[in-house]
Parts: C-alpha cells; sequence; structure tokens
C-alpha cells in the first residue's frame, strides 16, 4: 500500500523537529503536526526565553557589583515590558527559523493537532493523512494539583507573559527546576519571592552538599523557603462585583495563612498523551502514564516510535534531539544507533547555577565501592573586589578501584559552561590522574577541577547493628 509519507510526526518541538529533518535528509518523505507553535516547549516557552529572562534579572547584581570596579551607574530601573516584548519578538524569531529550517528540508508542516485514527492514518485540521511510520513527540505540560482555588495560579506557560508591572510579591510553590531558576529570575528584577516546598530543601535528586548549598546560597539572596509546607488552599481577593483578583491568601497546614500578589506552580510536568488516538493505535502507556517504549525507542505499536518528554526518561531537550537522531538513523539511515542516556549532562539556571555531569555522591555510594570524593568552596576573584558574598562550590567523585571520574558537580557562576566541556572528559572515562596531568587556566574558576589534590576523609565504615 502507498502511503502519503514515510513517516509523519506529531509535535514540533526538539524531538519531533530534529527526527523529522534528519530523516527526509535521507530521502524519507515527511510530514509533521503542531498544534501550538513550531518549536515546541524549548524554544517557545522554556528554556530559550527561560535563559533570556535569566540575563535580564543577572544584570541587578552587575549595576551593584560595578561601583568596586569604578562605574558610576544611576538608579537602575527596569521595565518587565521591554523585556518580556523582546524575549517575544526573539522567540517569534526562532519560530520562523524552526518553521525555514523544516520547510527547507522538505519536512511538509500540517499546523494543527494531530491525531492517530489508527496505526497507519493521522486526522490532522480535519485531513487524514497516512504514513508508514509515526513519531510521537507531543512533550509534556505542566500540571497544577487540583486545590481548592488552583485556577488562580499560573504555571511557567503564563509566566512568559505577564502584565507590566510584575506583582510585587510572587509565590512559587515546588522546588524543582522550574521553581528555582524562576524565584532568581523573579527575584532579580525587584520582585519579593517566596518558595513552598513540602521537603526540607529544593532540587531533590541532585547531589546532597549541592542542593544544599544552592538552597543556602538562595536564602542567602534574599528568596524566602518555606520548608516543610504545603499550600491547601489559594483564596482570591473578591471586589463588590463579584470579581476575584489578587491578593491571594495562601492557607497552609496547621491554619497558617500568607498573602501573595501571584502565585506560581512549579510541581512537575506530565506528558501529553491525551487526545491524540493513541488506543486506536495500540500505543500503550507505562506506570508512570508516559508513552512505554524500548532501548529503540519503539512503542508497542511496530510501526510508531515516540521520543522526548511524552516518554518516561530524561527530560531535557538535548536527549530528545538524541533519541529523535538516533530513531531517525535507525530507521532511515541504516545506521542502527540506541540513545545512551547514561552521563547526561544537565544545568539548572538558578541563582547561583549548577550544574552536574555523571552521579551523585549518594548514587556512587549506593552503586560502586570505595570511592574518593574531592571538594572545594571559594569565593570566586569577580566577587572579591565587589564584596558579594557568593561562594563557589566544585565537586568530583572518584571511584576508587579504577580512578575514573564519576561524577563531577558545580555550584556557581557559569557551572553549565564548564560541565559542558568536563562532560566529555567524564563521558570519555577519563580517570583521576588524568584531571591532575591536565594544565590549568588562570586564573579561572575551572582550573580548580584539575588542582584539587586531597580527597576529603572518607566516613568511617558503619558498624553492624547491635544484636
Ligand atoms: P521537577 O520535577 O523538577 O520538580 C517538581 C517540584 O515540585 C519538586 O520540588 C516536587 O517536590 C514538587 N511537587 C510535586 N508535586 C507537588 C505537590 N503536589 N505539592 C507541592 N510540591 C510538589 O519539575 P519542574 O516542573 O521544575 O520541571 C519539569 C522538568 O522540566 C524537569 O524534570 C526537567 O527535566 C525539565 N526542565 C529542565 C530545565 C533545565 O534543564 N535547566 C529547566 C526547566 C525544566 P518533591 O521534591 O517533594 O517531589
Amino acid at each position: 500500500m502507498a502511503y502519503d509519507y514515510d513517516l509523519f510526526v506529531i509535535g514540533a518541538g526538539s524531538g519531533g523537529v530534529r527526527a523529522s529533518r534528519i530523516a527526509a535528509g535521507y530521502g524519507a518523505r515527511v510530514g509533521i503536526c503542531e498544534d501550538y507553535r513550531v518549536g515546541g516547549t524549548c524554544v517557545i516557552r522554556g528554556c530559550v526565553p527561560k535563559k533570556l529572562l535569566v540575563y535580564g534579572s543577572k544584570y541587578a547584581h552587575e549595576f551593584e557589583d560595578s561601583a568596586a570596579y569604578g562605574w558610576t551607574v544611576g538608579e537602575p530601573a527596569h521595565s518587565w515590558a521591554t523585556l518580556r516584548d523582546n524575549v517575544s519578538k526573539e522567540v517569534d524569531r526562532l519560530n520562523g527559523v524552526y518553521i525555514r529550517l523544516l520547510e527547507g528540508s522538505d519536512v511538509r508542516i500540517h499546523m494543527g493537532r494531530g491525531r492517530l485514527m489508527d496505526r497507519h492514518t493521522i486526522e490532522v485540521g480535519g485531513e487524514s493523512v497516512t504514513a508508514d511510520k509515526i513519531l510521537i513527540a507531543t512533550g509534556g505540560r505542566p500540571e497544577v494539583p487540583p486545590i481548592p482555588g488552583h485556577e488562580f495560579a499560573i504555571t511557567s506557560n503564563e509566566a512568559f507573559h505577564l502584565p507590566d508591572p510584575l506583582p510585587r510579591r510572587i509565590t512559587i510553590v515546588g522546588g524543582g527546576y522550574i521553581a528555582v531558576e524562576f524565584a532568581g529570575i523573579f527575584h532579580g528584577l525587584g520582585c519579593e519571592v517566596d518558595i513552598v516546598i513540602r521537603r526540607d530543601r529544593v532540587l531533590r535528586g541532585f547531589d546532597e552538599e549541592c542542593r544544599t548549598f544552592v538552597h543556602d546560597a538562595l536564602k542567602a539572596s534574599g528568596i524566602r523557603i518555606r520548608s516543610e509546607t504545603e499550600i491547601q488552599r489559594i483564596q482570591a481577593t473578591v471586589d463588590e462585583k463579584g470579581g476575584r483578583h489578587p491578593p491571594y491568601k495562601l492557607h497552609t497546614p496547621l491554619g497558617g495563612v500568607f498573602e501573595t500578589d501571584l502565585v506560581m506552580y512549579a510541581t512537575g510536568r506530565v506528558p501529553n498523551t491525551h487526545g491524540i488516538g493513541l488506543e486506536k493505535a495500540g500505543v500503550q502507556l507505562d506506570k508512570a502514564g508516559a508513552v512505554a517504549v524500548d532501548e529503540w525507542s519503539k512503542t508497542t505499536a511496530d510501526n510508531i516510535w515516540a521520543v522526548g518528554d511524552v516518554t518516561d526518561r530524561i527530560a531535557l531537550t538535548p536527549v530528545a534531539l538524541m533519541e529523535g537522531h538516533c530513531f531517525a538513523d535507525t530507521e532511515f539511515g541504516n545506521k542502527p544507533r540506541k540513545a545512551d542516556h547514561r552521563n547526561v549532562p544537565s544545568a539548572v539556571f538558578c541563582q547561583p547555577e549548577m550544574a552536574n555531569v555523571g552521579l551523585t555522591e549518594e548514587e556512587a555510594r549506593r552503586t560502586l565501592g570505595e570511592l574518593r570524593v574531592y571538594s572545594s568552596a571559594f569565593t570566586p576573584m569577580k566577587h572579591t573586589l565587589a564584596g558579594r558574598r557568593q561562594r563557589t562550590f566544585m565537586k568530583l567523585i572518584v571511584e576508587a578501584a579504577t580512578d575514573r571520574v564519576v561524577g563531577c558537580h558545580m555550584v556557581g557562576d557559569d557551572a553549565a559552561e564548564l560541565i559542558q566541556g568536563l562532560a566529555v572528559a567524564v563521558k570519555a572515562g577519563a580517570t583521576k590522574a588524568q584531571f591532575d596531568a591536565t594544565v590549568g587556566i588562570h586564573p579561572t574558576a575551572g582550573e580548580e577541577f584539575v588542582t584539587m589534590r586531597t580527597p576529603r576523609p572518607e566516613p568511617a565504615p558503619r558498624k553492624a547493628a547491635a544484636e
């Protein structure tokens, strides 16, 4: 049977766009559909606009610190409208770049929601198209717990389009990537920021020392962290006409109440699996509610694959790119290649920034034998002159038996840039001796990674519990 396409991709985000372009490059006839904007979460309302906002928010510190370097800067004033609109324009530009990239690769774009009708038929924008192979790359979306008043809360989706001026007080619920990144953005732009977390510290899952370092640094910067608490109800102010608006009263357990002007939930994202006809095509979900895939990204349907955040692997843009690329190489390029999810570096663009590659100390202790752990905390040179009390933390985890560096962690300026370079070494299996044999670049923070000589004393082995 002749199909309209060799490959049809549902979702034009990072994973979908990469897979379609590579497949088309191998000569496949490719169609792609998108129901929001080409570019997906990362480009349109995620990593890219977020990073621009982080840049914008950092100027507050730069202006303050410049005095020690002899600059006189007048009273700084910030226009949220200017930053927001400039970021929006950049997103529009990138959206155009992505569309042109697809068109230039001969990938046909269908705007509209794609819905599987059977294993080879997709309905999009009232049209029915057929394809030999199908890729699901529909990503994820933020989820707000259904507490009373949840309709008053925003998510990261809306955070990029807030009206001007920004609210004076912002409360962010959650302690993951998005929560701490936006806390830094809003704080830098002059808002009073509260973070509400149900645990003792932010960033669960990261190296314990690093997350403590970030947690303490966020607090020291002036962000208030309300730990071990939850929001049970959001109560809006009601005007004479019955309209509901800020300020909001946030009710916590045991009768606590505090007030804020904006509530943002960053309590995790869920895969976009609803309303795309997965059941009609025999595509099953896993326990996490994501599309179940094997190591080749193949779903339970023989001609259907899934990549990116709609699967439950690592929810990061470069991982979706890798998965999409491997899929296209394997299915259309005659170059079978599995995505390798080991030693994926990542960064959290909070302030101070945190980045890592490899194992946390806790993971290494659970899975490996004896370790050597090296760490260093210091005030970076730039901050010494300005008197800014913001320290940098670095840590290397080495497997004693092999001397291999199995984890590399940093909290501090440019952590993401440094760790990206070190990720090559960790991925290549570099040993601590090879780190030591590497000459540093002076004066930098990064040279510390090749000059840490003395491991921290290892904890005494646990004694067997008394009978
Ligand atoms: P995360 O999974 O990182 O964090 C969710 C946070 O919300 C956790 O602190 C969690 O707490 C808390 N939480 C969950 N449910 C509730 C609840 N009902 N009440 C209170 N708190 C709750 O999610 P994010 O939304 O921050 O990010 C989603 C994904 O997007 C990330 O996993 C990441 O992969 C990706 N991302 C990556 C970025 C980057 O690379 N820089 C930037 C932004 C996002 P607890 O610890 O108690 O479970």
